[in-house]
């Protein structure tokens, strides 16, 4: 039955091109849209854990993870003022042996661009650029989307893979309450040529400070550090994924943090600071309306302080093309799909808030193993897309 159908995908990101990759491989036809005029560059650093790796070595070949992203030899949450070790992260061989796939941290671009290749590699023209989702019209025979350039796709299903202010989404289930966390996040990337290498010691490494975070790691073979930093405002005015940010505010913002943290900010190229304001939404009590479904953040758009929106939407793109392949038909194949991901996508979408809590109500002074929460301390490294019920 799988074999027969032909799946529309809007947005190709990290899951929209997982879920592409999974369905092809399963004998689907599959058409993706995406707004952007084109694939590149977008993002910075990724941290991809064992239940996400699972996929991409199934998806991609292990070759091709370990070409494209690197498992930090160690890892530490260091004392934001002073950099002491306050807890030993090291994941390094550990995640192999307990849960058969490796941590994995990456640029986004370079993972992306291993997954458009492969995609392009089982069907060189399947990906439409410069289509920016409109709306959706569904009959007994299929289901249309139209997209704001005029071009329209006609097929069996449709996967909204838009992301966390996905259009789909609005479609499907109307407006809906956005809210501001009261968060922001910065996000850089350093070449290590501008920084003395004695200094990003270990390979991956988080600063806990109060109500702040600076979180830090190597990617592109160890030759950029990617970081991620996160504060608190009172309120912000737009969700948007790229706001340019001046190095000056992200100084005075960690003024009282270790000399590294300093270095690594006083080093980013201009042009490669952001920053992000964090908004939430309520989960979703269904995904699925007829033949079209949510996938990765369009279906549980989350708060990255457990780090799993990509691993999340990675998950999602392999259980849907198993379950579709599992199934008698369609139907039968998204409840599947839903009923095996909803949960976990709401309960890690919960938890992500949970943790932003914890992470900014706690005393760095007094900071040790038992209070550090990881998506690991939840359980959710356990799970393996390629093999859990369908
Ligand atoms: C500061 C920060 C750090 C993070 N760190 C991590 C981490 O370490 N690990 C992790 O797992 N996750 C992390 N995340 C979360 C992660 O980035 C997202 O959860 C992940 O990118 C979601 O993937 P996706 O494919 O669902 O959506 P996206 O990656 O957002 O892709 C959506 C795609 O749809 C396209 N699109 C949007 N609207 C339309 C439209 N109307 N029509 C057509 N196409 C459209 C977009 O251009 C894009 O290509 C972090 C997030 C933030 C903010």
């Amino acid at each position: 039955m799988v074999k027969q159908l032909h799946v529309i995908v809007v947005g190709a990101g990290l899951g929209g091109l997982t879920a592409t990759l999974a369905l092809q491989r399963a004998g689907v036809r599959v058409s993706v849209y995406e707004q952007a005029a084109a694939l590149g560059e977008a993002g910075a650093g990724v941290t991809i854990t064992p239940n996400g790796v699972h996929v991409l070595n199934h998806l991609l070949g292990a070759d091709v993870v370990g070409r494209v992203a690197r498992t930090p030899a160690a890892g530490a949450i260091k004392h934001y003022r002073t950099g002491a070790i306050l807890v030993e992260t090291n994941r390094g061989n550990r995640m192999q042996e307990q849960y058969g796939a490796a941590y994995c941290q990456a640029h986004r671009a370079d993972l992306h661009g291993a997954l458009a290749d492969a995609v392009r590699a089982m069907d060189p023209g399947c990906i439409h650029p410069g289509c920016s989702f409109g709306a959706l019209t569904e009959n007994g025979d299929g289901i249309t989307a139209t997209f704001r350039n005029g071009v329209s796709a006609t097929g069996d299903l449709l996967i909204g893979c838009d992301g966390i202010r996905s259009a789909v989404r609005r479609a499907l289930w109307g407006d809906e309450q956005v809210s501001f966390t009261g968060y922001i996040a910065w996000r850089g990337l350093v070449p290590m040529d501008r920084l003395d290498p004695g200094v990003i010691v270990p390979d991956s490494a988080s600063f806990a400070g109060p109500a702040r975070t600076f979180a830090r790691y190597k990617v592109r073979g160890g030759t950029l550090v990617n970081y991620a930093a996160f504060s608190k405002r009172d309120e912000w005015a737009e969700e948007s994924w790229s706001v340019h940010s001046e190095i000056a505010e992200l100084q005075r913002e960690f003024s009282d943090f270790a000399p590294e943290v300093q270095a690594i900010i006083a080093a980013t190229p201009p042009e490669r600071c952001f920053k992000w304001g964090l908004f939430d939404r309520e989960p979703l009590g269904q995904w699925t309306r007829g033949r079209a479904t949510l996938l990765g953040d369009a279906a549980h758009p989350m708060t990255p302080f457990l780090a799993q929106g990509a691993v999340m939407a990675i998950e999602d793109g392999m259980v849907l093309a198993r379950a579709l392949e599992a199934a008698a038909d369609w139907r039968e194949g998204l409840a599947r799909y839903e009923a095996a991901r909803r949960e976990r996508g709401t309960f890690v979408m919960r938890e992500s808030h949970v943790n932003a809590r914890r992470m900014y109500s706690r005393d760095p002074d007094n900071y040790g193993s038992s209070s550090h929460k990881t998506a690991e301390s939840l359980g959710l490294y356990a799970y393996n897309p390629l093999t859990v019920p369908v």
